[in-house]
């Protein structure tokens, strides 16, 4: 299930602060409607209470590609081979904590990706193994 969490954002235009929801987690079996956003990077669309300016944030956010055993985190930040095991580690972390989630981790395919070129291929093919 698609997931959100609540974050503070600044504005760009008149650099109020204020809190808002992020996805975080999308689940593409669940929210195809979303596939089109995540492909141009605008899948957190936010927008200032104070000016009515829309901004598109670069956050992480963790696509699970049911039905297949795949995680995908994407991070436009994570751009450097120790920041992708960062995350692959805290994987293995969560998963560690209980039986189920370990089997189901074990066949799991863990990737962390930084280009929105390469999410949109997986996306891509996604959509077209799974219409
Ligand atoms: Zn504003």
């Amino acid at each position: 299930m698609t997931s959100t969490s609540l974050a503070e954002v600044k504005c760009t235009k008149c650099k109020k602060v204020y809190e808002t929801d992020v996805v975080d987690h999308i689940d593409l079996s669940e929210d195809r409607d979303l596939i089109n956003a995540l492909k141009t990077g605008k899948a957190n669309r936010v927008q200032c209470p104070k000016c009515k300016k829309v901004m598109y944030l670069n956050r992480s956010i963790v696509v699970n590609f049911e039905p297949e055993n795949r995680i995908v985190v994407f991070d436009p930040a994570a751009r450097t081979k120790a920041a992708k095991e960062d995350f692959i580690q805290d994987f293995h972390s969560v998963i560690s904590f209980n039986e189920t989630l370990s089997e189901i981790g074990e066949e799991t395919e863990f990737l962390v990706i930084s280009k929105i070129d390469k999410l949109k291929t997986m996306l891509d093919d996604y959509l077209k193994a799974y219409k």
